[in-house]
């Protein structure tokens, strides 16, 4: 049987048309240039050990898809993906065959890392210490490189119509969750993990750059998960303030009015350098940057206190550190998520993700949530680049549809 694919494949030419054009055309990032192709693919039955095939329902679009579309990912990346893949790690599916305890039918969400036990190789240290997300054999077994499914040319990936996965990657949904909400739990883990990784103190006041996807779904889990007081959330749509709100935030400020907000609330000073962005000398005691940005990262580390903790959430570009040296800030990464979760007793992201999944914010996110069939890819992508100022929290593609 021949089923339908998007895939990825490597032309560092075109890369770099991309990063030209993206770069002179901000939101219409991928139609025209991206390294995107729709095939037809034979579909066989899954080989290796605890492995099995899944009809994909819905798989989202993330931040670092279009990344790696438009060229503007970091080379430092290449080493870790093999080509051609099929994208998409955000995946709800309904497994075709058996996979060990979990009978054929049974829908699922994949933690898309593909670890150790994935690889059939011997557990790393990570991997035997929970910190699944930290494999170091990411590149071996009997798998091509690929840090996780969506970037890797044996797994498939969420983008086409059917995939394989390990069973360590699944974790069964229940009946009465919808897909369009169990679509949302792997962003939902990384946004666990992220408010984890913020080591929020009790009453602590909180910064969150940016309100797409990522920085409305880690206000839900700082909200759920700390003791985190205030809560600052910099949106720059409408529809992203109304949904911050209801997600958890204290208050949400524009980018322009982000600095003067935090130095009235904190009673810090404001600098006005010569030349350059002013910053503040006080702030945050956390902050939190969900957009990856130079312009965001940048909002995060000048509105934290000295000693304060910032988080990258989004995968970073640049950046002006002096902050982090002058101010001696904690700056810590934030990479997808755990199997077991220091700072919420050993327990998984996906987990706890799965119990957020249910609750009124996801919800009410998972509402807005836009639908695309494969062979409508351009449109999709262009969708999910401009999704903040169309009123879109999240794209996603429906590989069983041929509207
Ligand atoms: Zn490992």
């Amino acid at each position: 049987m021949s089923v339908l694919a998007l895939e990825m494949y490597r032309s560092l030419p075109r890369h770099t048309i991309g990063k030209v054009l993206s770069s002179r055309v901000p939101g219409n990032v991928t139609a025209h240039v991206a390294p995107l192709r729709l095939v037809t693919r034979e579909e066989r039955p899954s080989r290796r050990p605890g492995w099995a095939r899944l009809r994909t329902l819905l798989s989202g679009i993330c931040g670092s898809d279009l990344g790696a579309l438009s060229g503007h990912t970091s080379l430092y990346f290449s080493g870790l993906v093999s080509m051609p893949f099929v994208p998409g790690h955000e995946v709800v599916a309904e497994l075709i065959d058996d996979c060990e305890d979990l009978p054929a039918g049974t829908r699922v969400v994949v933690d898309p890392v593909l670890t150790c036990a994935a690889r059939g190789v011997q557990p790393c240290d990570a991997c035997t210490a929970g910190r699944t997300n930290h494999c170091e054999r990411i590149t071996v077994g009997h798998l091509k490189p690929g840090l996780q499914t969506g970037f890797c040319a044996d797994t498939g990936g969420g983008w086409g119509q059917r995939l394989e996965a390990h069973r360590s990657q699944l974790h069964p949904v229940p009946d009465d969750l919808p897909d369009e909400q169990a679509v949302l739990i792997e962003p939902t883990a990384c946004a666990v993990h992220t408010a984890l990784r913020a080591r929020v103190p009790d009453n602590a006041r909180v910064l969150v750059s940016g309100a797409g996807s990522v920085g409305l779904l880690t206000t839900v889990a700082l909200r759920a998960l700390t003791g985190a007081g205030e809560i600052t959330v910099v949106a720059k749509h409408k529809h992203q303030r109304e949904l911050a709100v209801v997600c958890g935030a204290s208050e949400v400020v524009t980018p322009a009015e982000v600095l003067r907000r935090v130095r009235r609330a904190t009673g810090a000073f404001q600098v006005r350098p010569e030349y350059g962005s002013p910053y503040l000398l006080g702030g945050v005691d956390v902050a939190i940057d969900a957009v990856g940005s130079r312009s965001s990262l940048e909002t995060a580390l000048r509105a934290t206190r000295a000693g304060g903790r910032v988080v990258l959430s989004g995968m970073p570009s640049a950046a002006d550190l002096s902050a982090v040296w002058f101010r001696e800030l904690e700056v810590v990464g934030s990479y997808a998520s755990a199997r077991h979760e220091d700072g919420a007793g050993g327990r998984g992201a996906f987990d706890i993700a799965g119990g957020l999944a249910r609750g009124d914010a996801v919800r009410a996110l998972a509402a807005g949530l836009a639908r695309y069939p494969l062979h409508r890819w351009r449109e999709a992508l262009d969708h999910a680049a401009g999704a903040g100022g169309l009123g879109t929290v999240k794209v996603a593609f429906d590989p069983r549809s041929t509207r």
